[in-house]
């Protein structure tokens, strides 16, 4: 059927065919070789069970999708993509270990990087001027600050750029960058996507036939193949992936809303979508490190978009930016029940002092 919505496909996309016997959940197929004569030939070049779960992120991001071993192998493979001493400009305040990555390459001559503030609309666009690929991620991680994709896509194009959007915060659901110009879509399944917290995968979704090739071509070559096992278990987890996510989303516009009210909050974070809060502890980060400590239900855990509340505060990571507030704690907020989760946090927050 055409147009279905976004649940639907979550819910139907990359099954066997309704025939008699057929199961209703592709096999999870362990296999390293294919009898010779066929399209896929050996287990880095592909697997029924990739290709189940890349049928269904591929539908609801409206492109084509590759199944990667973890966002970063993913992430990786997207560096890659631009000529040697090639520009990239990236968020100041994009996911670290993409952020690191870049570094790295830039240290051993591969890359040039720009770190740009993404509120800060007129240094973006100045940024892609000279840029060969622009990295984007809206919200941001964890400062939320989001960006306006048609905005960058446009001059990002005009300066003979790619355009990468990490949509690993928003899912699919709540963000489809392909339709807004972005070229490629990156994303760890290991959060939202699997959403369980106990697999670590990534993928890229593009609606270029030529990046689809060149990118396919660069897993095969790094080998950065995703485990059958895996890919089984982040295909289960995107089958409910509307309903955790509208659950988490509620939860936490619930709890944004009593955080802005509690004395031992200063400043709330929240860009009004999604399940991912960022809250700064008043009295600093000594005080963020006991709150995270003096919960029982939510789980002091780096990590975010698992069924179950987790929260850190971001600064106890050394290579977390010094323009996040030394006492910011990300909320990724779960499923649970929301007065549960809130009496939880109230009772941690209310031992806490107000002021420095
Ligand atoms: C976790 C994360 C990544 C990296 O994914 P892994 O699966 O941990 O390799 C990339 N981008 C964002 C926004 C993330 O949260």
């Amino acid at each position: 059927m055409a147009d279905l919505t976004p649940a639907t496909v979550a819910v139907t996309a990359g099954r066997p065919a309704h025939e008699p016997d057929q199961p209703l959940n592709v096999p999870i197929t362990m296999a390293s070789t294919y009898v010779a004569g066929g399209d896929v030939e050996y287990g880095r070049y592909g697997n029924p069970t990739w290709t189940a779960f890349e049928d269904a992120l591929g539908q609801l991001e409206g492109g084509r999708c590759l199944a990667f071993a973890s966002g970063m192998a993913a992430a990786s493979a997207l560096l890659d993509l631009v000529g040697q001493g090639a520009n990239v400009v990236m968020p100041r305040h994009g996911y670290n270990g993409s952020v690191m990555a870049l570094a790295d390459l830039e240290a051993r001559g591969r890359l040039s990087g720009t770190l740009v503030d993404v509120t800060d609309t007129a240094a973006l666009h100045a940024a892609c001027a000279d840029a060969a690929l622009v990295w984007i991620e809206s919200p941001t991680n964890p400062a939320l600050e989001l960006v306006d994709i048609a905005g960058v896509v446009e001059v990002a194009h005009a300066a003979g750029a790619y355009v990468v959007v990490d949509n690993t915060f928003a899912t699919p659901l709540l963000q489809q960058p392909l339709s807004l110009g972005a070229d490629l879509v990156l994303h760890s399944a290991t959060k939202y996507l699997s959403g369980h917290s106990d697999v670590l995968m990534g993928a890229v979704v593009t609606a270029d036939d030529e990046l689809y090739e060149v990118v396919k071509n660069r897993r095969s070559l790094t080998g950065a193949s995703p485990g059958a096992f895996e890919t089984w278990l982040a295909l289960r987890g995107l089958r409910t992936l509307h309903l955790r996510v509208e659950r988490a989303q509620a939860n936490a516009q619930v709890l944004v809303e009593r955080l802005r009210d509690h004395a031992a909050i200063e400043e709330v974070r929240y860009p009004g979508f999604g399940g991912i809060i960022g809250a700064v502890v008043a009295a600093g980060p000594d005080a963020a490190d006991l709150l995270v400590r003096t919960t029982s239900l939510w789980v002091h855990a780096t990590s975010l978009g698992g069924v179950e509340s987790t929260f850190e505060r971001r600064r106890r990571w050394k290579a977390e930016p010094v323009t996040i507030p030394e006492g910011l704690v990300r909320l990724s907020v779960g499923i649970e029940d929301v007065e549960d989760l809130w009496r939880d946090l109230a009772g941690a927050l209310d031992r806490l002092p107000t002021t420095r």
